[in-house]
């Protein structure tokens, strides 16, 4: 298998997260993410001790280092919440996150910026995720927050390639923050990937607001609305209003070299040829 590369999917991680490595290989994937708890609930039991070391047996039996892997956050939490109390139990449950994937040995955290619920202005939502970072940055070691790019749907911040700068810009550890780019997400925000040059011009304009150099993950889907639609809605790939050349660049391109870059795609049924056919775009 291609050693730079590390396309996967969101594996389950059902019966304990030890299990997400097994379900990753399973399906011929160079990498994967995963829940670290039911991203249904706010708080989960601690991890147990024996679930934290099976679960870094099972990753270094199959070869996943914390590089491949880009664990996904609770979607209940909304790090700008305009609320002091709401906003208080999300920043609690982010921290509790940040430090499972610690225990876990993993590096990184996905998670997606949040929401002004239409209370407060962008600039100001932006502000509170900011601070939110640094303070769960303050409460834990070893692992980056990895700020995901949204749709736009609703009130969702993190839409504009701007907002990811602005929230990098007011972190004050930069070593411990970095973002992930969602194609699906890029592309209903109204940036178009439909062609190789429509990538390279979306990818420079992504680089120019905020350096590839806090690149720390790729989504790879294909989306269901139209370009703008500020809609997310995930499709296999090829299957949607991106298609085939867009993720055939990405597979193929050395600057997404050594990241996760993982499918979130609508059928798992689909996910060991789409694998198999990003591996065969990188061999070319
Ligand atoms: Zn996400
Ligand atoms: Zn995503």
């Amino acid at each position: 298998m291609n050693k730079r590369k590390f396309f996967g999917a969101h594996v389950s991680a059902s019966g304990g997260v030890e299990n997400a490595p097994l379900n990753a290989k399973a399906i011929g994937a160079g990498g994967f993410a995963l829940f670290t708890k039911n991203q249904r609930q706010w708080f989960a039991p601690p991890l147990s001790q024996k679930s934290i070391e099976q679960f870094k047996i099972n990753c270094a039996e199959a070869g996943y280092e914390p590089r491949m892997i880009l664990p996904h956050d609770s979607y209940l939490i909304n790090l700008g919440h305009p609320e002091q109390e709401a906003l208080e139990k999300s920043r609690n449950s982010f921290i509790e996150e940040m430090s499972r994937c610690q225990q876990l040995g993993l590096d990184r955290l996905n998670f997606h910026p949040g929401s002004h619920l239409k209370a407060i202005s962008v600039e100001e939502c932006l502000n509170r995720v900011a601070e939110s970072i640094n303070m769960a940055l303050d409460k834990t070691q070893g692992v980056t927050a990895v700020i995901e790019n949204t749709a736009g749907q609703g009130s969702n911040v993190g839409f504009d390639f701007e907002h990811l700068a602005y929230i990098i810009d007011r972190v004050e550890d930069k070593s411990r923050v970095g973002y992930c780019i969602d194609t699906c997400h890029s592309f209903a925000a109204g940036y178009d990937l439909r062609t190789v040059k429509a990538c390279e011009a979306t990818f420079a304009l992504l680089d120019r607001t905020v350096s590839l150099d806090y690149l720390r993950g790729i989504h790879l889907n294909d989306a269901m609305r139209p370009l703008g639609s500020r809609i997310d809605r995930h499709e296999s790939l090829g299957n949607g209003q991106i298609g085939w050349e867009c993720f055939r660049w990405i597979a193929r391109n050395p600057r997404f070299d050594y990241i996760p870059i993982t499918l979130e795609t609508i059928d798992e049924e689909k996910w060991p040829e789409e694998i198999a056919a990003l591996y065969a775009f990188a061999e070319e």
